[in-house]
């Protein structure tokens, strides 16, 4: 038998979550974010759940050939654009767009050998300062790049900071507004934060704010909060698109006085039960959880007891007296009995954000798509 760990990929998650962002930015088309393969879940699991969108955005060659490999003949954005000139020649045989930040991408481009021109999102930076051309110096490299053969249409595209805080992101799109007035093209500015958040100007009366004519949503889409604790998954509508769990492989009865696990790190006030489950740090679940963390067993609350090691933690049994040997343990996401323990809350317990525990899913844990 393998070892019992699981995590599940659900599909009709990803789905609602896809509707759930086109409905927060209903004249928007939505660029599905699966960087990261695709935020750890594994592009060719999600496939089915975003094909819905209109396009998928990521970093990688590599994932863009897989996506095609898929089938998937819609557009696909490298958000970092290209790393060096040959990557210019896989974005004309696999039909890519993609980002243009810096004075040496332009280069690349007014190098590259092509009959179709491609087609490109010029990069901002308003305020992030992390990539793109600042405002002073992003005219000139829209004029540059117009004037390239190489180059189809140029959309105009900038990240926020803020989107997930109080200081927002009226800040950047003042910086990017006045820079792109007269400018054509799509603009391509809010990510998940920004659409959950941030409403869109739709053209008519009543909504003011940014235009974005396409939105890159990468978090919402796999039912994490791009601003918790401020807002829950469940404030914004979303749905876990990933669960960890696992089974009691073990339990241990202590007396007051007991300690559990390496370090002795939680020792017991009262005699209690707990079960030792088949999950530790090199599944993905960060060591830095401290006794506390909460965890569903047999899909009821409980939490954490010592220390996470590499194979195993321990969960306190009390709140579910029938559990034992073979019961299971929700590390985050949806249990047997349709409780949910949002990724989030195990996020904040490990000092980081949904994102990061999605992403180190370990390899070893073996991966079920459901519908
Ligand atoms: C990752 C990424 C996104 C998606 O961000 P979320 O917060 O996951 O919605 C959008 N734009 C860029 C440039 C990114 O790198």
């Amino acid at each position: 038998m393998p070892r019992p760990i699981q995590a599940v990929v659900h599909t009709q998650a990803l789905r609602h979550n896809l509707q759930a962002i086109r409905r927060s930015a209903p004249d928007a088309r939505v660029w599905a974010v699966v960087k990261a393969n695709a935020y750890g879940h594994g592009i060719e699991r999600v496939f089915e759940g975003l094909r819905g969108a209109d396009g998928f955005a990521l970093l990688d060659i590599g994932e863009a050939q897989r996506l095609r490999a898929l089938g998937w003949r819609g557009p696909i954005l490298l958000l970092e654009g290209a790393f060096e000139l040959r990557d210019l020649e896989w974005c004309s045989r696999l039909d890519l767009w993609h980002t243009v930040h810096c004075e040496a991408q332009i280069e690349m481009l007014a190098a590259h050998k092509t009959h179709v021109p491609q087609r490109v999102f010029l990069k901002m930076n308003s305020g992030m300062n992390r990539l793109g051309f600042v405002p002073s110096q992003y005219r000139a490299a829209w004029t540059r790049l117009n004037a390239l053969p190489q180059v189809d249409e140029i959309s105009l595209m900038t990240h926020f900071s803020d989107a997930d805080g109080p200081r927002g992101i009226a800040h950047q799109t003042t910086a990017f507004e006045a820079t792109t007035a007269d400018l054509p093209g799509e603009r391509c500015i809010h990510n998940s934060a920004a659409v959950l958040r941030h409403p869109l100007h739709t053209g008519g009366t009543g909504v003011v704010g940014p235009t974005s004519d396409w939105v890159r949503a990468g978090i919402a889409l796999y039912g994490s909060s791009p601003d918790h604790p401020a807002h829950s998954a469940g404030d914004w509508g979303l749905q876990p698109a990933m669960t960890l769990c696992a089974r009691i492989i073990a339990t241990q009865t202590l007396e007051a006085g007991d300690a559990v696990g390496y370090g002795s790190a939680f020792v017991a006030e009262r005699p209690m039960r707990i079960g030792v489950v088949a999950c530790g740090y090199a599944d993905g679940y960060p060591r830095i959880c401290p006794s506390g963390t909460p965890v569903l067993v047999d899909g009821v609350p409980s939490c954490t007891v010592g220390r996470v090691s590499m194979d195993m933690l321990a969960v306190d049994l009390t709140p579910v007296p029938l559990s034992g040997d073979g019961s299971e343990v929700t590390l985050w996401g949806g249990a047997t009995n349709t409780a949910v323990l949002p990724i989030d809350v195990v996020a904040e317990a490990a000092q980081t954000l949904g994102y990061e525990l999605m992403c180190a899913l370990a390899h070893r844990v073996p991966v079920q798509v459901e519908n």
